[in-house]
């Protein structure tokens, strides 16, 4: 009786919202978790529920796989816009339940942060999980990347259901064994491309085999710790491969899975991996790979990830970048193009950003193709243009501004190419300030 109070509690305040034209994020959620932390149980679900979690790539691919589900005619209910903590999850499922709890849809589609994985399927039964990168991110909330991991392993004991993991990641492979009794488990790969290295030019995870200690071999790196790796030792990396993306052609575009080819529209190495991860997932619900083919070729997010835009007739590209991976993959994006660009980095230190800064150092700003200029701003402006000075950068091509509006507008007054970098408190006001100007 209680659980329905809290949702005809929580239906009512979401048609407030709505009048007052509000979307309310994970409001409805936080009041009811409150409420019932058990609340979760009350739903009926008779779809399959499908998770995607990881450091980096979660709404990339959480978005396209719900995309490709859409394009075939299917119901998806999924949260698109980010919100992926417990309160998130539970806000998406209270803004489409009825009064008693059911759900109707076809496919439930989320991506959760990596440490909610075993808070909010504990009471809801998952389907299929998809893993795909394990990076330090944001220390002082998660805590150490291996207790995250091992956090993850326990809720994965248990686990029967699919699981989808990353073959080239020694952090997520590893997950593949925590339940012997589990034969749902399936890897992907994504074979050497062009700028591929045989030594880490990035800080990474993963150096040593989680089951006897040994360091790991690699054949090749991909981009940070993410390549071709084995242990010696115990083999452990050996694995059978579900999907291999091939043929990686980051200029037009285009990979292949089984022989078939797909054109997307992203040219960086890390989205071949979110990718192969989709194909993955959409293959285990028989979806035709004509209709995979043609959703993947008109896929985009219009939320600065990777977005690319005209500002002013110039060329622009926008990413999100939230730990020294993930900028470390945007500068490889800006040094694989021999274009002259300038870059805007942009730093915010609030609480959803981690206050701890430290992390910067850890951003590979040594080697810059063809950069003309570097402005920086965000709350801690002054600490992003120190890092790219201290790695050789010529200080009279550094420009930092405090002031948001007043770094994009110096920014746009030369007509070179433009990449932006911003993390993640900064991403959406930087964005907004660039889209005046359009
Ligand atoms: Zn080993």
């Amino acid at each position: 009786m209680k659980n329905f109070f809290i949702l005809l509690a929580m239906k009512v305040l979401h048609i407030g919202l709505k009048i007052a034209g509000k979307n309310g994020g994970n409001f409805l959620g936080k009041i009811a978790y409150d409420w019932n932390p058990n609340i979760f149980k009350y739903f009926k679900i008779n779809c399959p529920i499908i998770a995607v979690t990881a450091t980096n790539g979660k709404t990339m691919t959480n978005n396209a796989i719900g995309y490709i589900f859409k394009t075939a005619g299917k119901k998806v209910i999924s949260n698109t816009e980010g919100n992926n903590m417990e309160t998130g999850i539970l806000s998406t499922l209270l803004k489409h339940c009825s009064l008693t709890g059911k759900i109707k849809a076809d496919y439930l589609v989320f991506e959760v942060d990596e440490g909610y994985v075993p808070v909010i399927f504990k009471d809801l039964k998952l389907d299929t999980l998809v893993i795909l990168d394990f990076f330090r991110d944001q220390l002082d909330r998660n805590g150490e990347v291996e207790s995250l991991i091992l956090r993850i392993n326990d809720f994965l004991k248990t686990y029967t259901g699919n699981l989808i993991l990353n073959n080239d990641d020694p952090n997520v492979a590893r997950l593949g064994q925590a339940n012997p009794e589990n034969h749902n488990i399936y890897y992907f790969s994504v074979e050497k491309y062009s700028h591929a290295t045989t030594d880490m030019k990035e800080a990474g995870e993963g150096k040593f085999c989680p089951f006897c200690n040994t360091r790991i071999e690699y054949e090749y790196y991909q981009y940070s710790h993410i390549g071709k790796f084995k242990c010696p030792n115990c083999n452990y990396g050996d694995n059978e491969v579900y999907k291999m993306a091939k043929n990686i052609d980051l200029k037009n575009r285009t990979f292949t899975v089984d022989d078939v080819t797909y054109k997307i529209r992203f040219n960086s190495i890390y989205n071949i991996y979110n990718f192969t991860a989709v194909i993955s997932c959409v293959s285990l619900y028989s979806i035709d790979t004509d209709i995979i083919q043609k959703a993947l070729s008109t896929f985009i997010l219009n939320n600065g990830r990777l977005e690319e835009i005209q500002v002013k007739n110039i060329p622009t590209i926008i990413n999100l970048a939230k730990n020294p991976t993930g900028s470390n993959v945007s500068l490889r994006i800006l040094n694989e193009d021999d274009d002259e660009k300038e870059l805007l980095f942009v730093l915010n230190d609030n609480i959803a950003d981690g206050r701890d800064v430290s992390w910067i150092w850890d951003i590979n700003f040594d080697t810059l193709n063809n950069v003309s200029r570097i402005i920086t701003s965000g709350t801690r402006a002054y600490d992003i243009a120190i890092r790219i000075k201290t790695a050789g950068f010529p200080v009279e091509k550094i420009e930092p501004y405090l002031d948001l509006h007043e770094a994009v507008e110096h920014f746009y007054q030369t007509n070179v190419k433009k990449y932006v970098i911003a993390n993640y408190t900064s991403l959406q006001p930087t964005r907004n300030e660039i889209l005046k100007l359009k």
